[in-house]
């Protein structure tokens, strides 16, 4: 059973300022958005949806710090990468932290997307999580709704992991380029080794 912290706000409260807890990070990514791009997992998620892709993401407890300005730098550093897509974790807990590094690498002309397990209309609710609306300004797509493992689609034709969640183009450029599916599958071997799977219902898996 995945560790879930009593207080998830008391965790975030131990994030400092300009920095972001996450789940982990891949540069090249073609598998989570359009284009290739970098993919940030956050950390935390308070749902528990059965099926869950990443329950390792569940846990608000810290597990790896770091500075918005140090991600944006290793973002733009990859010239492959022409967007980033934030996942998780439910990436609107840490909304703030995140508007900040989108608008960073937006300034540099990079795409941003991100998945989440609100609504919109939730995230555009007076009782969205602080800094949702800053971060939705920033996007050019968001993928809205849990996964619900009874309406899971694993499909070539499907953008989506169940049929309950939606694909928001808030940028036009984007209409035409919602190319990836929900049945592909990514393999990144890492410098020291390790591998991250991801793809396949947005999941970030570690192996080595
Ligand atoms: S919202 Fe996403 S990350 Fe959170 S429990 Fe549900 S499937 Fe997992």
């Amino acid at each position: 059973m995945t560790k879930q912290t009593a207080n998830p706000f008391l965790s975030l409260m131990e994030i400092p300022p300009g920095y972001l807890n996450i789940m982990g990070y891949v540069d090249e990514s073609e598998v989570n958005g359009p284009g290739c791009r970098a993919v940030v997992w956050v950390q935390g998620c308070h749902r528990q949806c059965p099926g869950c892709f990443n329950p390792a993401s569940w846990s608000f407890e810290i597990n790896q710090l770091i500075a918005v300005d140090k991600v944006a730098k290793e973002i733009l550093s990859n010239p492959r990468n022409t967007g980033v897509t934030f996942s998780g974790g439910e990436p609107f807990w840490q909304a703030p932290a995140l508007a900040h590094l989108a608008q960073k690498v937006k300034a540099a002309g990079l795409n941003v997307m991100s998945f989440t397990g609100y609504t919109l209309e939730q995230l555009q609710s007076d009782y969205a999580p602080a800094g949702a609306q800053a971060l939705l300004e920033q996007l050019d797509i968001l993928i809205d709704g849990p996964y619900v493992e009874s309406l899971a689609l694993y499909s070539p034709d499907s953008p989506v992991s169940s049929s309950n969640q939606r694909v928001h183009i808030f940028n036009p450029v984007f209409e035409d380029k919602i190319s990836w599916a929900s049945d592909q599958i990514e393999i990144h071997i890492l410098k020291d080794g390790t591998r991250i799977v991801t793809g396949f219902r947005g999941q970030m898996g570690l192996s080595e």
